[in-house]
């Protein structure tokens, strides 16, 4: 069994990004710069936002994070996206999901310029992906086919079943992996939460995309010899082993479904971090204008 090390290819990828940035300085020209937007307390969405800003600074980009009460009016934030859209010297725009319940989530991401859209979200930006073209891919599934490009792993004829079908997750993973690309050409099964004996699909799978954010859901009897697992759930649970005094868990039991894999992404350590890296590349992206 071999463990799919996201946070050293995430380093690799960073780290590639910097060189870039160098080269940009060194030619005068201008930083990627990303806006985020964060609206009310929430810990896990302060933690993934704080995230995103370090890993700017990391990499050189400029950063912005612009941050809101959840009592902001719908009609406030859209005033704001369309102030960032206008601001020439922010080259990507995200607004950190989930919001406050007033709050249209469609009208936020139709709202954003297509052309900032470094999440991926808006609708052009997703036809664009269905078909195929030149676009910024949502972080966490494009983060997903980078591991499998960097892994040489080879996609094309498998069986992927990809589990959870949310509109940032699940739903454009299965459309990456049929697509015909050279990380793609799967023959793709979406199940959700409606779907009827899902342990007779996972077990036929030859790759396994779990995002459902359930811990530890999928065991060894769901799974067959051999399989390629990437765990995409992130739960924080208490632990009384930790300083924090909570842990993280994927969706995945990974002891016990390492003992079938042949390969599996960690939770931390895996997907996370390449979700990251990803954001970064649709931003440098969004500066170089070298989409692909
Ligand atoms: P959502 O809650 O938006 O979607 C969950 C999906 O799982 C839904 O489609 C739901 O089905 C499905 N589901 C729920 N229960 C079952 C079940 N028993 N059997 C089969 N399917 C089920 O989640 P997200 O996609 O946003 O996130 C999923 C997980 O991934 C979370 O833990 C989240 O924290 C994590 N995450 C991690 C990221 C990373 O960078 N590593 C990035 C984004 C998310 P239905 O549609 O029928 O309700």
């Amino acid at each position: 069994m071999k463990i799919l090390n996201g946070k050293k290819i995430a380093n690799d990828i960073k780290q590639e990004i910097a060189n870039i940035v160098n080269t940009l300085e060194k030619d005068n020209k201008k930083k990627p710069h990303l806006a985020a937007i964060l609206i009310g307390n929430n810990g896990a969405s302060e933690t993934y936002v704080n995230a995103k800003v370090k890993a700017c600074e990391e990499v050189g980009f400029k950063s912005t994070l612009i941050r809101f009460n959840d009592n902001i009016s719908e009609k406030d934030l859209l005033d704001k996206i369309k102030e960032v859209n206008k601001n020439d010297d922010v080259d990507g725009l995200i607004v950190q999901l989930p919001l406050p319940d007033h709050i249209n989530e469609i009208k936020i991401k139709e709202a954003i310029l297509p052309s900032k859209d470094v999440d991926g979200f808006h609708p052009e930006n997703i036809g664009k992906m269905v078909l195929n073209l030149p676009t910024y891919l949502p972080a966490t599934p494009a983060g997903i086919l980078e591991l499998f490009k960097r892994y040489n792993i080879d996609t094309s004829g498998k069986h992927c079943v990809v589990v959870g079908r949310s509109h940032i997750v699940g739903a454009p993973m299965s459309i990456l992996m049929a697509r015909n690309n050279v990380v793609g050409n799967c023959t793709v099964t979406l199940t959700h939460s409606r779907t009827v004996n899902l342990k007779e699909i996972t077990k036929k799978a030859d790759i396994l995309i779990v995002a459902l954010g359930k811990a530890e859901f999928i065991t060894s009897e769901m799974i067959k010899e051999g399989v390629c697992i990437i765990d995409v759930g992130i739960t924080r649970v208490k632990s009384d082993n930790t300083k924090s005094g909570w842990k993280l868990l994927g969706d995945v039991n990974f002891l016990d479904c390492s003992t079938k894999a042949n390969l599996i992404t960690p939770v931390p350590g895996g997907v996370g971090p390449m979700t990251i890296a990803m954001l970064l590349r649709n931003t440098l992206q969004s500066v170089t204008g070298d989409i692909y």
